[in-house]
């Protein structure tokens, strides 16, 4: 694999995101291919038995199997540091597969988390429910609340762990505050980057330590693979996590590696253009229903902080319906265009009621707790028209009585 000239990191690495979104990382094999090659291999042959053992020492640069390297996924790897403007990132096989890898490469028994308390649902059983197995504590707080993080510092808490905007109720953590606040106390900030991804917003230049995604959602933006990623140091890839995911396994397969760096090529694009819809969307909807927690409405009570992160307001957002579980499901079944899903990030518009689907496992005071209600409505605003969208919530609305 040679990189065409002008393609070294020392000149990749100024080329600003929307270009490397479409070029960071890409390597060509001897045939000159313009699009990545897709190196669907398990394992790699060596020229002599000598070779093979200076690769295993670590003598002698190479791949030596899949679960360890693979050239399509190292193009993903270096376009996705290249974008967050991280010294390395690694992949895994799910945006989950991330999370547990970041936190679990990092933390032993005795180790102690503070974590939001508005995240994805799978989230919050890692330190709900698999941390305590392993002796990992964590103090779950109201992530908007900067000196509530504070207050929960221990002598053993290791990380902070949290998601901005979070998932479903779009709170808003002031990452610079909460990152500075970690580096006073030695504390390692883990933030699951899915909703904004590294063109609306990029966690390590508000002090972030580590940035993990769901690249299922916005980077493949099209529905089509799961993946993840998590971004940091190079000592911190190298030395904390690689140990720890070499050895486990939770390896990105090269062929949904291959998709997500297809969809990389438009991230700027989608996202953008996603945004302008949520907000036509949003502005139409904030009319017709109770309550609606939208980041780029000024009625989001941290809309201005979420602006100050934010290089616009993403794809998602929440509504309220006051008829509750009744009302919401009556107002997914009348929908025409926009489909019922849990999935976000995708091109397609889709809406799904949190209460009785991602966030149906978490027990009745968690979900109260973090704002989940039974009227709650999750949607992810797609590349359509905007005005067909609002004609089908229309007519879905007015289906409901509303
Ligand atoms: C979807 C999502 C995850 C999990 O990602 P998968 O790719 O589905 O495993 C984690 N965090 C957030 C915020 C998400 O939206």
């Amino acid at each position: 694999m040679k990189r065409k000239t002008g393609q070294d990191r020392s000149i990749t690495e100024t080329w600003r995101p929307a270009t490397q979104a479409v070029r960071g990382g890409t390597a060509r094999s001897e045939w000159g291919e313009t699009s990545e090659a897709l190196f669907l291999t398990s394992g790699y042959a060596y020229d002599c038995a000598g070779d093979a053992a200076a690769r295993f020492a670590g003598e002698q640069q190479g791949m030596t199997y899949s679960r360890l390297q693979n050239p399509t996924v190292e193009m993903l790897e270096q376009r996705i540091a290249l974008l967050e403007g991280a010294e390395a990132a690694r992949c895994q096989a799910s945006g989950m597969a991330a999370m547990t890898a970041a936190l679990l490469c990092q933390l032993s028994q005795g180790d102690h988390v503070v974590a939001g308390r508005a995240a994805f649902g799978s989230c919050r059983w890692l330190t709900d429910s698999l941390m305590p197995r392993f002796g990992i504590t964590s103090t779950i707080i109201d992530g908007r609340d900067t000196d509530a993080w504070r207050d929960a510092i221990q002598p053993n808490t290791k990380v902070f762990f949290f998601e901005t905007p979070a998932n479903p109720t779009m709170d808003i953590v002031d990452m610079a505050a909460v990152c500075g606040i970690a580096r006073e106390n030695g504390i390692t900030t883990v933030v699951d980057n899915a909703f904004a991804t590294p063109v609306l917003q990029r966690p390590m230049d508000f002090g972030a330590d580590v940035v993990a995604y769901s690249a299922t959602k916005m980077m493949d933006g099209q529905g089509r693979v799961l993946a993840g990623a998590v971004c940091g140091t190079r000592a911190f890839i190298d030395d904390v996590l690689l140990p720890f995911t070499r050895n486990t396994g939770p390896t990105l397969s090269a062929f949904n590696a291959w998709v997500v760096l297809k969809g990389l090529e438009t991230l700027d694009l989608r996202i953008h253009r996603q945004s302008e819809n949520a907000m036509k969307v949003g502005r139409f909807l904030e009319g017709r229903v109770p309550r609606i927690l939208h980041p780029g409405l000024e009625s989001h009570p941290q809309h201005a902080l979420a602006m100050r992160q934010m290089k616009a307001c993403g794809p998602i957002f929440s509504i309220y319906l006051d008829g509750g579980r009744a009302q919401a499901h009556g107002l997914l079944d009348a929908l025409k265009l926009v489909d019922i899903s849990n999935n976000i990030g995708d091109s397609r518009s889709l809406m799904t009621h949190p209460c009785s689907t991602t966030h149906a496992g978490l027990t009745a005071e968690v979900r109260a707790e973090m704002g989940v209600e039974e009227g709650m409505l999750r949607l992810n605003v797609g590349l359509e028209d905007p005005d067909d969208l609002i004609e089908d919530f229309d007519q879905a609305l007015r289906a409901v009585g509303l």
